[in-house]
């Protein structure tokens, strides 16, 4: 269920999309229109068709996409790889809440492991912060998951969960960013970064960095 369906059954109060945190999550936005998937679909379809892809409501996309080869040429079973992309975008925003609770989950163990007392933890998803504290989220089926945070946070040290928009932590979007070009597994810094060093200047002053600065 989408979380737009969730607002309209009192299942959540909120209905921006977790991934972008820019729009209302509707289904056309979740598989085609948000800007985590949308430079997917551009690298496969043709640009030839890019206004009719783009603006065409759920059902009409689905059925051109079913009937019309939107890619290049050589892509004959366009219906296929149409709909095994859909498959993969969706289960891709399904995993992306696992995601975030297990690193809040690893975060929290691996600070409490160093002997930290007092622990600033932030999310730029509220969606994520409400199951952790909100006890009455007790059939979600991350439960096991959520329950384990929950347990973490009872632990005599002081943990404060904060909500942050993404623009609100640079040093963790350049610390993700950098984090394609290591290694598998936990990377541990003794030290600032030094591509840190700059960004954490921009953050501390509420000030946003120029892109590719
Ligand atoms: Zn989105």
């Amino acid at each position: 269920m989408k979380d737009n369906q969730r607002l309209r059954r009192g299942f959540t109060d909120n209905d921006i999309c977790k991934r972008c945190g820019q729009s209302s999550e509707s289904a056309i936005h979740a598989i085609r229109d948000c800007p985590v998937v949308s430079g997917l679909w551009k690298s496969l379809v043709h640009t030839r068709y890019y206004n009719i892809f783009f603006t065409s409501n759920l059902q009409d996309w689905i059925l051109c996409n079913l009937s019309k080869n939107m890619g290049y040429e050589e892509d004959l079973d366009w219906s296929s790889k149409f709909g095994i992309t859909c498959w993969l975008v969706w289960k891709q925003r399904n995993q992306w809440v696992f995601n975030e609770l297990w690193s809040i989950y690893f975060g929290l163990s691996t600070a409490r492991d160093r002997g930290y007392k007092k622990v600033m933890l932030e999310s730029n998803s509220s969606f994520v912060i409400k199951l952790i504290q909100d006890v009455s989220f007790t059939t979600h089926p991350l439960k096991r998951l959520i329950l384990s945070i929950r347990n973490f946070l009872k632990k005599d040290w002081q943990v404060e969960l904060i909500h942050t928009l993404r623009e609100g932590n640079y040093v963790a979007l350049s610390l993700a960013v950098h984090a394609h070009s290591l290694p598998l597994g936990l990377n541990w810094f003794n030290s600032t970064p030094s591509f840190c060093t700059d960004v954490y200047r921009f953050d501390s002053l509420g000030v946003v960095p120029l892109v590719g600065s």
